[in-house]
């Protein structure tokens, strides 16, 4: 009895340690936003019983969903720290997003400073007469090594503004208040503050879901609601579980972009552009897509996408999973919803392949480099002329996961499909594992779920093999034309613009007449057919020249005039046009049936 004593004794004092350690410590952030057409947020951090002789406060330098390095810490001004009786403490930048405060040992330390906003876009924070955008990783900096920490948010709104839109609970009772259990659900948690407007919520599966947004447009609210309602249903039920307590779509203006959240996305919107069916369509999709990824690459991830480095990204080569078949899905879950037809549903699948078969970097880059590559390229591949060895994994990402659908299907009889290796993917590692998979277990869950090798299939990720459309789309009963066309017009394989007085190269097509020749991007060209040169006038012998007719451009490069004379020739392409095959087999009818009811 008498050992057990001081042991006990010493639980006791370890437990009611951490807890009175738990119980003190907080970090309460309040956001102002006054003057909001001068462009900056006011922040305020206090911190309390972190008691250090000095502490790491850093700025994260990408955010996640964005694959790009976005430099955030560049915006932060005017910092100043104090402890608790409003005594300055000294701080220093030790690299560029760290400040460190030297805080000597103070109870609490309180942090202001300015972030400056430059663009309206969905993976910046900006603030202007309208609205306010607050990315959190552009806004809040994270104590080093202490992103596990619980963190509290209070939004003070500009006097003219009613509504605060947010994935991040509110805290009962106090308004414009929010918490967060740690700093990665923070970070991933944009909020939208202005004068918005919520359309009529709905809820699926018991669960409410909510469209909020600013200056959302002119459209018919009604019919969006139940078209939205339709393809939320046909996502869930392809994986067949909720994991939210409620989803909210926040619509943060117009403009391009959307980014993916664990309860919410946030995305440029104006439903004054319906103004046909195909841009209907196309926000319909990209809706679906920001939506399925709250599944894939938020639950459904890479094992290197979380737990995140903020300081210098998470590099992964299976962004074609997460990005290529969340292109996949919006497609089939909007045909799925009922929504689009066949021939909408063959359509975009014909972009993708398009865009990727009739460009040169298909036979220079992988799916899983074009995933890697991306910090380096962006994320819609490179520009200039090093576009023509890349791809984009948004284009080949739905054509390979096309294959391995009909693949799967082929070989299990039209038992298993796609959607199988995704609910696989989903139950084995998010929810039983709890963590994101490796590239052996990803190829794995596939082939665990055709009962067979797909090492010819995976050779569409690892190489650059050319895609054998024909084979795969008729175990569905469907033919592709695979032919190469002949395009009415003349073609030069270049495009010009205009700056001030001057005309440049805009795009070049790699193994064009113009390209043959020479000429690149950005050259500057002086004369053509011996006058002066404009975009209207190349643009106009363009319309009216016939293939062996020629031109000829006084281009001025690198400051030395070159005469170049070019043929024009006739542009060539494959169409990829999708239609149903005569006499499907038993089989082949079930696939099909199956692939676009789900
Ligand atoms: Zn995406």
């Amino acid at each position: 009895m008498k050992t057990n004593k001081p042991f006990a004794s010493l639980i006791f004092f370890l437990f009611f340690s951490i807890a009175t350690l738990a119980q003190k410590s907080s970090l309460v952030y309040t956001v102002k936003m006054d003057n909001p057409e001068w462009h900056f947020f006011h922040v305020q951090l206090t911190c309390k019983g972190i008691k250090k002789e000095f502490i790491d406060f850093k700025m994260p330098a990408w955010t996640p969903g964005y694959y790009q390095k976005m430099d955030f810490a560049k915006n932060l001004e005017q910092l100043k720290a104090t402890d608790e009786t409003g005594k300055e403490l000294k701080w220093e930048k030790t690299n560029d997003n760290t400040w460190r405060v030297s805080s000597n040992n103070s109870n609490t330390v309180n942090l202001s400073y300015e972030i400056k906003t430059v663009r309206p876009f969905v993976a910046t924070a900006y603030l202007d007469e309208t609205r306010a955008y607050i990315l959190p990783a552009a806004v809040f900096l994270h104590i080093d090594k202490m992103l596990n920490h619980p963190v509290q948010v209070i939004v003070v709104p500009d006097s003219k503004w009613n509504r605060v839109a947010t994935g991040l609970d509110s805290l009962a009772g106090k308004k414009f208040t929010y918490s967060a259990p740690d700093f990665d659900i923070l970070y991933d948690s944009p909020i939208l503050v202005g004068n918005l407007e919520e359309l009529t919520p709905f809820k699926v599966r018991g669960v409410t879901h909510r469209f909020i947004g600013l200056k959302l447009g002119d459209f018919d609210r009604e019919q969006f609601i139940l078209d939205l309602k339709k393809v939320v249903e046909a996502a869930v039920n392809t994986i067949g579980h909720i994991p939210y307590k409620n989803y909210t779509f926040i619509a943060i203006g117009s403009g391009p972009g959307g980014i993916e959240h664990l309860n919410n996305t946030t995305f440029g919107f104006n439903g004054s552009n319906f103004k046909n069916r195909d841009s209907y369509i196309r926000t319909l999709h990209f809706l679906a897509h920001e939506y399925f990824h709250h599944y894939n690459v938020k639950r459904i991830r890479p094992i290197e996408l979380g737990p995140f480095d903020y300081d210098k990204g998470s590099r992964t080569k299976m962004l074609w999973v997460s990005e290529g078949l969340s292109v996949y899905y919006e497609y089939m879950v909007v045909k799925r919803a009922g929504i689009t037809t066949d021939a909408e549903l063959f359509n975009a699948f014909r972009g993708n392949m398009v865009a990727f078969e009739n460009k040169p970097g298909r036979l220079y880059q992988t799916l899983e480099q074009a995933s890697y590559e991306t910090w380096s390229d962006g994320p819609f591949g490179r520009t200039g002329d090093e576009v023509n060895k890349t791809i984009s994994y948004y284009d080949k990402g739905p054509a390979v996961g096309l294959l391995f659908d009909f693949k799967i299907r082929q070989v299990t009889n039209n038992k298993k499909s796609l959607d199988d290796v995704m609910r696989f993917l989903y139950k084995e590692y998010y929810q039983k594992k709890k963590r994101g998979f490796t590239e052996e277990e990803l190829k794995a869950a596939f082939e665990l779920v055709a009962g067979t090798s797909l090492n010819e299939e995976f050779e569409y990720v690892t190489t650059t093999k050319e895609l054998d459309y024909p084979t795969y789309f008729n175990y569905a009963g469907l033919a592709i034309d695979t032919t190469t066309q002949v395009l009415p017009g003349a073609y030069a394989g270049f495009t010009l613009r205009e700056r001030e007085d001057s005309v440049f190269v805009a795009n070049v097509d790699y193994g064009s007449p113009g390209w043959n020749k020479g000429i690149r991007r950005g050259q500057q060209v002086l004369k053509i057919n011996g006058e002066k040169a404009t975009v209207s006038i190349f643009n106009k012998t363009i319309a009216s020249a016939r293939p062996g007719d020629k031109i000829v451009l006084i281009m001025s490069i690198n400051n030395v005039m070159t005469d170049i004379e070019i043929i024009f020739t006739s542009k060539t392409e494959k169409e990829f046009k999708i239609t149903p095959s005569g006499n499907p087999d038993t089989l082949q009818k079930q696939i099909l049936e199956g692939w676009l009811k789900g």
